[in-house]
């Protein structure tokens, strides 16, 4: 089969590997039918993200059919259409039980095109297939559902429910990628009065505006915390959202927000980031961080399904498998392509 190959920092390959196989009772194979390249796919091509070795094949997000099933798989048969989730999850271990499955202790958690192969292919092993993959609602494209493999739940938690945003709040959301634009989603759902998005692109603040964000703050040009004390008779955001992943946006978050505030950090670093304990700690704040743990999937499903989440606005490009290497540059040069979530399918 063809897959996306990391080949160490800066390096990656469309190329030919062996198919994959099942080594596990509980693994499925699944045929790709759509995927999709994260922000944390570019941080890995940085170096970033030092776990991932050379030769891994990238992606964590794919909907498609279950080809195969191990001896112990039970809730799955093939020619299911299912989506696999960014996170894997054993189901029995601590963390999983309490629904923390990001922290899973048995080899479960944020594993695939990570510590192992990748859905960047035309077909992947999926371990812990019973708990690790959604059953796709009939009537809803493939790429909507792709979209709740990663970036919707992401943002969900990692953002809106961490943070405790609430209704009335200021959420400020910095960095309006993928990522952040399911915060300013999520965020919705509980009715801020005042959703504020901040990037340094024009393209990515436009598309801000379209999923709902009351104002734009282009922070090459305007400084966001005159905006937001503006908004709040000095005070601060009651809730800001990091969802870039670099130690300036980190701190700017910190900032951002109110006495009292909460700081959901959503970012990968790769990078120390310096939290001014001198300025903040007579300030109150909680600051959360987190690796999405996909508990909420279903529910996001459901809101996908009834439309009341609209899935297709993350969609701005489609490719084929075979032209990976162009969706890759135009998933990362976003701010001229206007890029939010490009989807490759078969
Ligand atoms: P992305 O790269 O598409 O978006 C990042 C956005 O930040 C871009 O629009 C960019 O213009 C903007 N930006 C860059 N530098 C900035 C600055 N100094 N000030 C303001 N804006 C700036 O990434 P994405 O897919 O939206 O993901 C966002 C982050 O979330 C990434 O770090 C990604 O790795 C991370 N992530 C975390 C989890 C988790 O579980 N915690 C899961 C998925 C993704
Ligand atoms: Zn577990």
């Amino acid at each position: 089969m063809r897959a996306m190959v990391y080949h160490g920092p800066g390096q990656k390959a469309w190329e030919e590997v062996p198919d994959p196989e099942i080594t596990d009772d509980g693994d499925a194979i699944l045929r790709v039918d759509t995927t999709t390249i994260c922000g944390t796919d570019l941080h890995i091509l940085k170096g970033d993200v030092p776990a991932v070795a050379s030769g891994r094949i990238l992606g964590h997000e794919a909907v498609g059919v279950i080809e195969e099933v191990g001896d112990g798989v039970r809730t799955l048969r093939p020619g299911d259409r299912v989506l696999v989730s960014c996170v894997s999850a054993c189901g029995n271990c601590r963390y999983c039980r309490e629904g923390r499955y990001g922290q899973c202790l048995s080899g479960g958690g944020w594993i695939l095109g990570h510590t192992i192969n990748g859905t960047q292919a035309e077909y992947v092993r999926v371990p812990f297939a019973d708990h690790s993959v959604y059953q796709a609602p009939d009537g809803v494209p493939d790429e909507e559902i792709l979209m709740l493999a990663d970036v919707l739940p992401t943002g969900y938690e990692v953002g809106v429910l961490n943070g405790h945003v609430r209704p009335g709040d200021v959420v400020a959301v910095v960095g309006a990628g993928p990522v952040g634009l399911s915060a300013i989603t999520g965020a919705q759902l509980v009715s801020p009065s005042h959703i504020v998005a901040i990037d340094l692109a024009d393209a990515r603040l436009e598309a801000a505006k379209g999923f709902g964000a009351d104002v734009t703050v282009n922070s090459s040009r305007e400084d966001p915390l005159a905006v937001i004390r503006g908004l709040t008779t000095g005070l601060g955001a009651d809730v800001t959202i990091e969802a870039v992943g670099v130690p300036a946006t980190f701190e700017l978050a910190v900032k951002l927000a109110r006495p009292g505030g909460r700081i959901a950090n959503v970012g990968v670093h790769g990078e120390a980031a310096t939290l001014h304990l001198e300025d903040q700690w007579t300030r109150d704040i909680t600051i959360t961080t987190g690796l999405v743990d996909t508990y909420s999937t279903p529910t996001l499903m459901r809101l996908v399904v009834s439309r009341q989440i609209d899935a297709r606005k993350f969609i701005t490009h489609n490719f084929g498998l075979d032209d990976f290497p162009e969706a890759y540059d135009v998933f990362a040069r976003a701010a001229d392509t206007g890029a939010l979530k490009v989807v490759l399918s078969r």
